[in-house]
């Protein structure tokens, strides 16, 4: 079928039988915007020196603009998975593409917040968000400047100029969240960003993130202990099984956006919460 044939999109009728449509994947989807392909890993037990695998193949894709959650037991290696895909640790079998393109150790892809992202004291909140610019080579006052927007978008822009000991935890987390924004990279990997906060103020930011990523479009991959998290904020979750890893379950999460914080007393989100915890309790029985 040619492009030509329907140039406003997809026709609502059948297409007629010499026409019949290819079965063949079309290109642009040939390349998922992210790719994790059979990925494996293992890691030399620092006391007894046996070799445990963590990951024990891994695969999944992530279309561009989705926003992805990853869920699974404590331990079971969702940190190590996010390294991979940032490119800071080497699978052992497997690789990661990126828009078609293997992803090795280079930087600039990937914006990343890891578990305990840490806020230096010394910084005021606006060079915290300023400063992966200036690592790239930016400017002191263009990247100030970029920083000014992020913060007026994230709505932290009164907090410009105060240091970290001022800040809330939930303060804290979304000046972290805006410094890995900045970066503007297509690819943002979250780990566990509001894993240490109180339920009030976590429902509060998963609500924020919501707002943010509506305004300013990215694929993220965010990995959470939290199945209410998982489901609120994303378009898929994918399950992680205990050590060593596997995807148990890929759930796609049909809620519209913006959803609202009551979407959680709903039935349907309910019955997903649900499926949820079976996929991680089944499990946790194989075990
Ligand atoms: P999660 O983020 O799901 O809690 P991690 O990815 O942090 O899990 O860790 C998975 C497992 O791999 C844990 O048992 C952890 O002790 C082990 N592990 C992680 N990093 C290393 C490392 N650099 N060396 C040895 N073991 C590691
Ligand atoms: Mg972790």
């Amino acid at each position: 079928m040619t492009s030509k044939a329907y140039p406003f999109g997809t026709p609502s009728f059948k297409a007629p039988s010499f026409e019949a449509p290819s079965f063949e994947a079309p290109s642009f989807e040939a390349h998922p915007f992210l790719e994790v392909r059979a990925v494996k890993k293992s890691f030399r037990d620092a006391k007894d020196g046996d070799i445990h695998l963590v990951l024990s193949s891994i695969h999944f894709t992530v279309n561009e603009g989705e926003f992805v959650t990853v869920i699974g037991p404590s331990g079971s290696g969702k940190s190590t998975l996010l390294n991979i895909i940032a490119g800071l640790l080497p699978p052992d079998e497997g690789s990661v593409w990126m828009q078609g393109e293997r992803q090795t150790a280079r930087a600039g892809k990937v914006a990343y917040m890891m578990q305990d992202d840490l806020l230096f004291p010394w910084q005021s909140v606006k060079r915290h968000v300023a400063m992966p610019l200036r690592i790239q080579g930016v400017g002191k006052r263009a990247a100030e400047e970029q920083a000014e927007r992020i913060l007026k978008t994230f709505d932290l822009i009164h907090l410009g100029d105060r240091y970290p000991k001022t800040l809330s935890g939930g303060q804290k987390q979304r000046v972290a969240l805006a410094r890995a924004y900045i970066q503007g990279t297509a690819l943002l990997l979250l780990d566990e960003p509001f894993g240490r906060l109180d339920a009030l103020t976590r429902e509060d930011l998963q609500a924020w993130l919501e707002t943010i990523w509506l305004k300013e479009k990215r694929t993220v991959l965010m990995v959470t202990h939290d199945i209410e998290e998982a489901l609120f904020l994303g378009d898929r979750v994918l399950v992680l099984s205990a050590r060593p890893a596997r995807i148990v379950l890929d759930l796609p999460v049909p809620f519209a956006r913006p959803r609202k914080k009551d979407v959680r007393l709903t039935e349907a989100f309910v019955a997903f919460r649900k499926t949820l915890m079976q996929a991680l309790a089944e499990d946790t029985q194989r075990l």
